[in-house]
């Protein structure tokens, strides 16, 4: 279990109020668009209800180009050129056009961190009301913060906007994995209705632990159990559990005068829900457009504006792997086994996730910032 290391009791006084960023969520969305922002001279408060690190949101899975385009690869734990799929009616192995790595959660973060040079506070987000002096207001169990530019990294929950989600009716995924010590040389999924109807399983090695897990496209069916399964399938015992609702489509990406990124926005791609490189690729493309309003560049309604049509400008290709998601457990499983073979020819995989790749790629975040440690030793020299 992650050791709790969020401020508590007298600890939590209450914080500055005025900022001129404000980030709210400290996790693969909200360091990204900090990151954005090192160096513009902006007085940046991210805040989070956690410690940086604190709390593993997902299987932390990722194609490798990302660690390697933000500098994370020190957080690395295991590297995959091939994606093994199985299914009742046989195992088809992908050979996959770039590697998958798994990482440690709280590295990567401490990592991204690194490269900012914002201020942190732990303090929980409760909602946010309009004042006429001041703006949006922002609550938290700290007190009430205020900041031109506010930015809601906080996950499905998108709690600083006026329309909150209701599970399980709403377009959520449900995901639920274990963390056993153990280890694999495969990184594998399971389409079997064995372990859920729609939607898949998982096994991610990460050098000495496992995330085995099962996620649900179907909000409303459990995943409890069949993750027990699973695991027990693979022999690993299903002890440190992690769980959460993971969104599968898109929301307006910037709502009375907020910007949202990542999963409060429904960044993560469906069918596959991976969530981590397009919160990374949005709270990039985020920051880049607070970037430009503190630069004088653009007025704060521009940068809204801007950043909501590029967000929408995706909205398709969400679309498209959405209706599959919806098609493939509708299939028999003869039918679904003979469109995973028929895809296994290498000529489409590279095809296929070539493109899949290219909805959020690597190149997208540019060269590394040096890590604030070093930016203010070359300052001072
Ligand atoms: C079981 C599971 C496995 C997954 N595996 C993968 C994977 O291997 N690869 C992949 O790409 N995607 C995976 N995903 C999806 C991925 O985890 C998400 O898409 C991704 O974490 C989204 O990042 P984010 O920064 O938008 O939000 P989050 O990672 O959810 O971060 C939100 C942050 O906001 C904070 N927060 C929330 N509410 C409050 C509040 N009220 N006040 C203050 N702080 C708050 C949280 O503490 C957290 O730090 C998985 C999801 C699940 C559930």
């Amino acid at each position: 279990m992650p050791v709790r290391r969020t401020k508590r009791g007298e600890e939590r006084t209450p914080l500055s109020s005025e900022h001129d960023v404000l980030i709210c969520g400290a996790s693969f969305a909200g360091l990204a668009v900090a990151r954005e922002l090192a160096g513009s001279g902006a007085d940046v408060l991210v805040i989070d209800r956690y410690e940086i690190g604190e709390r593993q949101t997902s299987a932390c899975g990722i194609p490798t180009g990302w660690l390697s385009a933000l500098g994370l690869e020190g957080s690395a734990r295991q590297e995959f050129d091939t994606l093994v799929i199985h299914t009742p009616h046989g195992t088809s192995r992908y050979r996959l056009p770039f590697t998958f790595t798994t990482f440690d959660y709280r590295e990567l973060c401490e990592l991204l961190w690194e490269q900012s040079d914002a201020r942190f506070e732990t303090a929980k987000v409760e909602g946010r009301s309009a004042d006429a002096e001041s703006g949006i207001v922002v609550h938290t169990d700290r007190g009430d913060l205020t900041a031109p530019l506010i930015v809601d990294a906080l996950g499905w929950r998108r709690v600083l906007a006026s329309n909150g989600y209701q599970p399980p009716d709403a377009p959520l995924s449900r995901g639920l994995e274990v963390h056993p010590d153990g280890g694999s040389n495969d990184l594998e999924i399971w389409i079997d209705r064995r372990y859920v109807p729609a939607g898949y399983g998982w096994s991610f090695p990460a050098r000495g632990e496992q995330r085995i897990g099962v996620g649900s496209f179907d909000p409303r069916i459990h995943v409890k159990e069949t993750t027990v399964l699973l695991a027990e399938d693979l022999d690993r015992p299903p002890v440190r559990y992690q769980g959460n609702w993971i969104p599968h489509k898109l929301r307006g990406a910037a709502e009375d005068g907020v910007f949202f990124a990542g999963d409060s926005a429904g960044h993560c791609l469906p069918l596959t829900a991976e969530g981590i490189r397009t919160a990374l690729y949005f709270g990039i493309a985020c920051g880049r457009q607070l970037r430009a309003v503190i630069e004088g560049r653009k007025t704060r309604e521009q940068a809204l504006s801007d950043y909501a049509e590029f967000s929408d400008s995706h909205e398709w290709k969400f679309r498209w792997m959405l209706r599959v998601q919806k098609l493939v457990p509708r299939l028999p499983a003869r039918a679904q086994r003979l469109l995973i073979a028929t895809v296994g020819r290498q000529r489409l995989i590279d095809w296929s996730f070539g493109h899949y790749l290219k909805i959020a790629p690597p190149e997208f975040a540019g060269a590394a910032p040096a890590p604030s440690r070093e930016r203010e030793l070359s300052a001072a020299a």
